[in-house]
């Protein structure tokens, strides 16, 4: 009689020395694991069972593990892992904030995406402000936004106790299929863009020109607050983070800040306006944010503000316009509006255009339709040889909206390469309409 057998699996993953057992013993609450400063000190595989916010889970600590096999140290990572990740509800990728990502942490977590598995990516040694640059550079991993805490220190480790409970099997907010076609509630906005932008006249302009349902409140975060606008096509809430840019103007560089600003109120939007001051035309920071809006899966609307102090618009429109297109090929056609918060010239089509890109983001596509365009597709463009050989495609569902995010079927699918595939999301966006938003594709090898 284990009863353990039946709880949910949560396995600790990453190189040697960032953490994994620290923070095991963290979680399980008993020094059960052995912490040593020598990477790859040869130890057990670690087990034990942790209670996270009233959940009993089975807790795998694949410390150690790596010296069993010989080869890279991705291949030892991946040998450790593959039989503990196979069988686990959910993944804790641990990165070391304090060292940046490495190769091997880049190898493991393009690997992990492939595993089909649920995962959280952890910046560890993050006490203080400490790795606030790698957190920011996690998100290359493509597993989603990072959460930064210290397993030593103990900080962050409630935030992770409750992501952790979230995210297993039977969470009460449970994962169903469709369960991201949420019809009710207002639409979620943030406006997110470097200091001085204009976000906050802009908020503020939309403050005083819609009737607002509920006025500012704390929002879901620290420092943040929300507000909900009664616009005629429906409430929009805004969730704003002018309490945190202001607390960075005293604590850290402005601009870095004002990145990881954006990334809170992000993270809690549907669309997200990220605002440029016009008169500087687009920045590397400004590109920086919308790949992580692009990452993270949000619509988008580009709002070009300062418009009145611009002089050439027509020149300063297109030379904006260019560089989004030649830097942002991820997001093309992304909606792009111009006013001023100042004046409130041009504001009225702010919303609209919000509103347009939210239907976008939850635009579904018939199986039908989709596969007859993808024959045509396959036609007009052959797959291309991978070792000689053919990759044969199948068909291709939408799994899912928000983003839109499709399936393809196919034998040795996985194999295709990224140039066909932004040739397929090129494809999608013109055919179905889908500008400015993140499109995904999925592959699924079949034998
Ligand atoms: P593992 O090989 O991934 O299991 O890593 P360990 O748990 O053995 O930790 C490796 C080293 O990192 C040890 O010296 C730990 O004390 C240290 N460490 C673990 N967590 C933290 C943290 O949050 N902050 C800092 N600064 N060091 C940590
Ligand atoms: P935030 O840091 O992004 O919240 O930017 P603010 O809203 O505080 O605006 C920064 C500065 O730009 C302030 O001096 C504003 O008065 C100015 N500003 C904001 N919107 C406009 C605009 O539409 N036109 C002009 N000319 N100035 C603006």
């Amino acid at each position: 009689m284990n009863t353990s057998e039946n709880l949910p699996v949560v396995v600790i993953a990453g190189r040697p020395n960032v953490g994994k057992s620290t923070l095991f013993n963290r979680l399980v609450g008993r020094r059960q694991a052995l912490v040593s400063d020598m990477p790859g000190v040869t130890r057990d595989r670690k087990e034990g069972e942790a209670m996270l916010r009233g959940r009993r889970v089975r807790l795998i600590d694949t410390a150690g593990l790596e010296e069993a096999a010989p080869d890279t140290l991705f291949g030892r990572m991946r040998a450790s892992s593959e039989s503990a990740v196979a069988q686990a509800d959910l993944v804790l990728f641990c990165i070391d904030a304090r060292a940046g990502i490495t190769p091997a942490d880049a190898h493991f977590a393009a690997w992990l995406r492939r595993q089909d598995r649920p995962v959280l990516l952890l910046a560890n040694k993050a006490e203080g402000q400490a790795g606030t640059d790698a957190a920011l550079e996690a998100y290359s991993l493509g597993l989603g936004t990072p959460l930064a805490l210290s397993a030593e220190h103990g900080e962050g480790i409630a935030d992770l106790m409750g992501e952790i409970a979230d995210r297993l099997p039977d969470a009460p907010r449970a994962q169903a299929p469709h369960s991201e076609d949420r019809p009710e509630g207002p639409l979620r906005l943030a406006i997110v863009g470097r200091p001085n932008a204009g976000k906050s006249t802009l908020l503020n302009r939309l403050l005083g020109e819609e009737r607002m349902i509920t006025g500012p409140e704390p929002g879901l975060t620290r420092d943040a607050i929300s507000v909900v606008l009664d616009d005629p096509g429906g409430p929009i809430q805004i969730v704003d983070t002018a309490g945190m840019r202001k607390r960075a103007r005293v604590e850290q560089s402005l601009e870095r800040m004002s990145v990881s600003a954006s990334i809170e109120a992000l993270k809690m939007a549907e669309v997200v306006v990220l605002t440029l001051d016009a008169t500087l035309g687009v920045h590397e920071q400004d590109l920086q944010i919308a790949r992580l809006i692009e990452r993270e899966g949000r619509a988008c609307v580009l709002a070009l503000n300062k418009w009145d102090a611009v002089e050439d618009r027509a020149k300063t429109r297109q030379a904006i316009a260019d560089r989004i297109e030649t830097s942002l090929a991820q997001m093309r056609g992304i909606p792009v509006v111009t006013f001023s918060a100042m004046t409130g010239a041009g504001v009225k089509h702010l919303l609209p255009a919000v509103r347009r890109a939210h239907e976008v983001w939850n635009a579904r596509v018939t199986t039908g339709e989709l596969n007859r365009w993808f024959e045509g597709a396959l036609e007009r463009h052959q797959p291309p040889l991978v070792d000689g050989r053919r990759l044969k495609l199948r068909y291709m569902t939408q799994a899912k909206s928000r983003p839109p995010t499709f399936i393809i079927f196919g034998t040795r699918a996985e194999m295709l390469p990224d140039s066909y595939k932004r040739y397929l999301v090129n494809g999608l966006r013109e055919t179905f309409h889908l500008p400015g938003t993140p499109i995904r594709i999925q592959l699924r090898g079949t034998k």
